[in-house]
Parts: C-alpha cells; sequence; structure tokens
C-alpha cells in the first residue's frame, strides 16, 4: 500500500461559537438546559447546545403558525422560490465551511462531506425552489394548498443533507417548520438558521430546536403542529406513529433499512466490488440504504471476495478533515457500542468474521471495515440494520432464489442489481421489494428522484415531484 502524506483540510474556515442557543421567530434564545457536541474522531468538545424544554418548542411552533397564517402561506410561489434560490446560493458560497462543520460533529470524510452531503444539500434547495411557483401542475391539483405547521425530526447520519430533504419541499409548498436535529449533531442546523437570516427569510418560518429524545417527542406531539415528518430508527418511528395516532396530523416516516446488493455472475466484476464497498463503507455504514447485504451468486463468489478483500485492504480509516481518508469516525459511543455488539453477535452465531489489518486511532470511536461470511438468513446480522461499516455475506444459484432472499426482510427501502443484461435489471426491479432499486451503482442520490421504503422502511417519498405531496393538503 502506498504512503501517503497527511493532507488535512483546514478547520480555520469554521468558526463555532462556544455556545449556542435556539433559532425561534428569526431569534436566538438562550434555552434553559444545555449539553455538548463532540467530534466522535477524539472526542473534543465542540460546543455547548441547548435542549428545547416543552415550552420552548411551544414557543417555535406558536412562531411557527404565526408566520404560516401571515406571511408564508399567502405569499405568491414565485416570491418565496426567490427565498429559496437565494438559500441555496449561500450554501454553495459557504459550501467548505459546511463541509468542514459537518465533519467535525459527524466524524465523515471531508471528501464526502465536500462532494456529496453539501452539494446535494444545495442542489435540493434549487430543485424545490423551481417548483415553488409550479405547484398546479405538480398532478395535485389545480391550485393545491400547503399543510400548515410542519414539525420535522431527522437523524444524524446525514445531518445537513437530511434537513434539505424535510425543509426544502416543506417551504416551496408553503408551509412553515420547526425542525429538530438529531443530539449529536446540531452544529450545521445551526449555521443553517445563521443563513436562513442571511437570506432575510421572514422570522418564523423556519425553526430549529435542538435537544434530545424529548425535545423530538414535544415536538411531533404538540397539537399545534399539522404534519409530522421523520427519518430514523423503526423503533422511534413507531412511538412517533403512536403519539400522532388519533390526531388530524398528517405523518411520513423514512425509517431503516437492510438493503440487499446482488452480485450476478455475468456482472463486470471490478465495478461490482466498487459498488459493493461503496453500498457499505460509504459513511461508515450509516446510510439506511447501505448495501448490508452482499447476495453473490456461487459460482464468482471466490473471485468477489477475493476481490472485495483486496480493495478493502487499500481503504484508509482515520482522520476526517484528511482528504485521503475513506472511513471516517462512528458517529458516537452509543453506535460504536451497537455494532461492536451485533458483530460479536455475528461471531457467535457462527458466521466467520475478517478486517483488513488497520490501525485505528486511539482516541474517538472507530471501527475497522469488516465482512462477514458464511452468513445464513436467520442470523441477526443479516436481519437486523448494524449502521455501521459491517458487510453481511450470502450466496445464491438462480435470480429466483436471489429475490426471495433479497426480500426476506422487514425492511424494503433499497436493494442493488450488477449484471450485464439490461433484461435481467427490470425483471429484478420489477420483484424486488424496495422503494429505490439501483442497477450497476450504488448509493446514488438526485433530488429529482423520490426515495422512501416499502414494510418496516416507513411511508411516503421524499424528494422528486413525489416530495411535495407529503407537504400539500391533497
Ligand atoms: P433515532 O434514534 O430514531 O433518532 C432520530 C431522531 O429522532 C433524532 O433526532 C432523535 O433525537 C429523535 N428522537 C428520539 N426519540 C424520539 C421520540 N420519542 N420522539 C421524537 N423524536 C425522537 O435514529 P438515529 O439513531 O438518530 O438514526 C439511525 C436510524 O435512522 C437508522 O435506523 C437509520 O436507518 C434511520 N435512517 C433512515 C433514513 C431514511 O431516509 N429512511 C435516513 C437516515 C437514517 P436524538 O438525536 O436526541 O436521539
Ligand atoms: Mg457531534
Amino acid at each position: 500500500m502506498f504512503e501517503y502524506a497527511p493532507a488535512p483540510e483546514s478547520r480555520s474556515i469554521v468558526d463555532i461559537k462556544p455556545s449556542y442557543g435556539l433559532f425561534v421567530d428569526g431569534q436566538w434564545i438562550d434555552g434553559q438546559v444545555r449539553d455538548k457536541t463532540v467530534n466522535p474522531a477524539n472526542e473534543e468538545v465542540l460546543a455547548e447546545v441547548a435542549w428545547a424544554t416543552e415550552s420552548e418548542v411551544d414557543a417555535a411552533v406558536r412562531a411557527a403558525r404565526a408566520a404560516y397564517e401571515n406571511v408564508w402561506s399567502t405569499m405568491p410561489g414565485r416570491e418565496r422560490a426567490k427565498y429559496l434560490f437565494r438559500i441555496a446560493r449561500i450554501i454553495q458560497e459557504r459550501a467548505r465551511e459546511l463541509a468542514v462543520l459537518e465533519s467535525l460533529d459527524n466524524g465523515k470524510p471531508i471528501r464526502e462531506s465536500r462532494d456529496v452531503d453539501v452539494p446535494l444539500v444545495a442542489a435540493h434547495f434549487f430543485y424545490y425552489a423551481g417548483w415553488a411557483d409550479k405547484l398546479g401542475y405538480a398532478g395535485f391539483g389545480a391550485s393545491p394548498r400547503p399543510i400548515g405547521v410542519a414539525g420535522q425530526v431527522i437523524p444524524w447520519n446525514f445531518p445537513l443533507l437530511m434537513l434539505a430533504w424535510k425543509i426544502a419541499p416543506a417551504l416551496a409548498a408553503g408551509n412553515t417548520v420547526v425542525l429538530k436535529p438529531a443530539e449529536t449533531t446540531p452544529l450545521t442546523a445551526l449555521v443553517f438558521a445563521e443563513i436562513c437570516q442571511e437570506a432575510e427569510l421572514p422570522p418564523g418560518v423556519v425553526n430549529i430546536v435542538t435537544g434530545a429524545g424529548e425535545t423530538g417527542h414535544a415536538l411531533v406531539s404538540h397539537p399545534g403542529v399539522d404534519k409530522v415528518a421523520f427519518t430514523g430508527s423503526t423503533e422511534v418511528g413507531r412511538a412517533i406513529a403512536r403519539a400522532v395516532a388519533g390526531s388530524r396530523k398528517k405523518l411520513t416516516l423514512e425509517l431503516g433499512g437492510k438493503a440487499a446488493n446482488i452480485v450476478f455472475e455475468d456482472a463486470p466484476i471490478d465495478q461490482a466490488v466498487e459498488g459493493i464497498v461503496n453500498g457499505i463503507f460509504f459513511n461508515q455504514g450509516h446510510v439506511c440504504c447501505a448495501g448490508s447485504r452482499l447476495l453473490v451468486q456461487e459460482s464468482v463468489y471466490d473471485e468477489v471476495l477475493a476481490s472485495l478483500k483486496r480493495r478493502m485492504a487499500l481503504l484508509r480509516v482515520g482522520d476526517p478533515l484528511d482528504k485521503n481518508t475513506d472511513i471516517g469516525a462512528i458517529n458516537s459511543a452509543a453506535q460504536l457500542e451497537r455494532i461492536r455488539t451485533l458483530s460479536e453477535i455475528g461471531s457467535e452465531e457462527g458466521a466467520s468474521r475478517w478486517s483488513p489489518p488497520c490501525e485505528l486511532p486511539e482516541r474517538g470511536f472507530w471501527f475497522a471495515p469488516t465482512i462477514f461470511t458464511g452468513v445464513t438468513q436467520a442470523h441477526r446480522i443479516a436481519r437486523e440494520e448494524i449502521f455501521g461499516p459491517v458487510l453481511s455475506v450470502l450466496t445464491f444459484r438462480t435470480p429466483a432464489e436471489a429475490v426471495e432472499k433479497a426480500n426476506n426482510t422487514p425492511y424494503g427501502l433499497s436493494a442493488g442489481v450488477w449484471t450485464d443484461k439490461g433484461s435481467r435489471i427490470l425483471w429484478m426491479a420489477d420483484r424486488l421489494r424496495a422503494g429505490v432499486v439501483w442497477a450497476n451503482t450504488f448509493n446514488k442520490f438526485d433530488p429529482a428522484s423520490p426515495f422512501g421504503g416499502y414494510k418496516e422502511s416507513g411511508y411516503g417519498r421524499e424528494g422528486g415531484r413525489h416530495g411535495l405531496e407529503a407537504y400539500l393538503d391533497v
């Protein structure tokens, strides 16, 4: 393996304040309770952040209601579009700062935050800005109405991107929002609040309340919220569905996944191996649509595995701010613990574990890229979401068997198919019960393309024209 000199991205571009308040009605308020957010790569404290209590959540929902009624829902779509375009442009202008901040707070490699997350965030705002004055042509009636105040709760794996997925369509459709970022990754959402101020967005249209699960609970159960949008675990999704049941609130849920990445014998193997690596090691495997179950046709199993192991030995694990890093830090001690526990269960249940030799930093939360072979469908590592850099490898003989194994999961968010034959891609895509099926690629995202799941992966779609439906009264 080549030795690389360190190539760190400078962190001087970000100016992290020692302490952040809550963004309510266009202003910063102090908040009574505070907690710290850390850099998972070295456990350094980055800032102190407020935890919104019930009364502060209430103030945010009231501000959103007033802004909805007095300003935002009555503003012509073309005027709303101007604000969204302005926000998109400021995100581009501050892209490097946002990428560095995201890598510091989340632990993801700068290469990904810089080349994937932040460009997609800007693209999302540009895309939905374009819809704001064309809602009557979106297929939901001639003059569809917004719903009202949206309460939005997001996870820590793509903090700013999940914010964009939630806020851009909501605002384009004429709703106002109160958003709660994840406890471990609040910082880019707080800079987004500054961007709203810079764009002179009317006060109350966007409110950001940081905090933990209780803050999220207070938000989704607030009677003044008309629409709840959640991305996160199936477990919390269930709790939210219960909290919302029987109310007039509309609900969309984007939950977990256990995607099959299916490699046929006629696939270009080198390309497929790149796709396998991208499918499970992108963002440390903290990806709801990660290709965490590899299904390989038996006839090419040895070849694929040998090639995959060679490739994995070249992955560079370490400093997220180093531009050569492929795999960064695990987001939190709690998530690391979960990955370790499930991996130990994998070994106990009889699967064989393998990782390339790699040195992990001493401080911070780290996990080496890992594969399990000899996995059966009954193993917990084949059924449960690990949400880390851990791949379970299974085999199949026929396309029908591949479909059956791929669909044998409570989830249904995504799948990948690697084959030379277009007809087989279509045949497979018809039969796979997954919201997204990638063909000869994986983890490709575009704001124009809808994303969402079947079964326990949730309901509703985000992205594209379909993503507007959740924010319109149709
Ligand atoms: P999580 O524990 O479900 O948390 C998600 C968000 O909900 C966080 O902001 C969390 O706050 C908040 N929350 C916790 N308890 C709540 C409650 N009772 N009421 C309201 N909100 C509550 O999930 P996570 O660990 O952050 O993220 C990992 C999971 O998200 C994985 O299962 C992954 O598959 C899923 N995910 C799905 C998608 C998708 O699009 N389908 C995308 C990304 C992630 P705290 O941060 O304070 O806990
Ligand atoms: Mg953090």
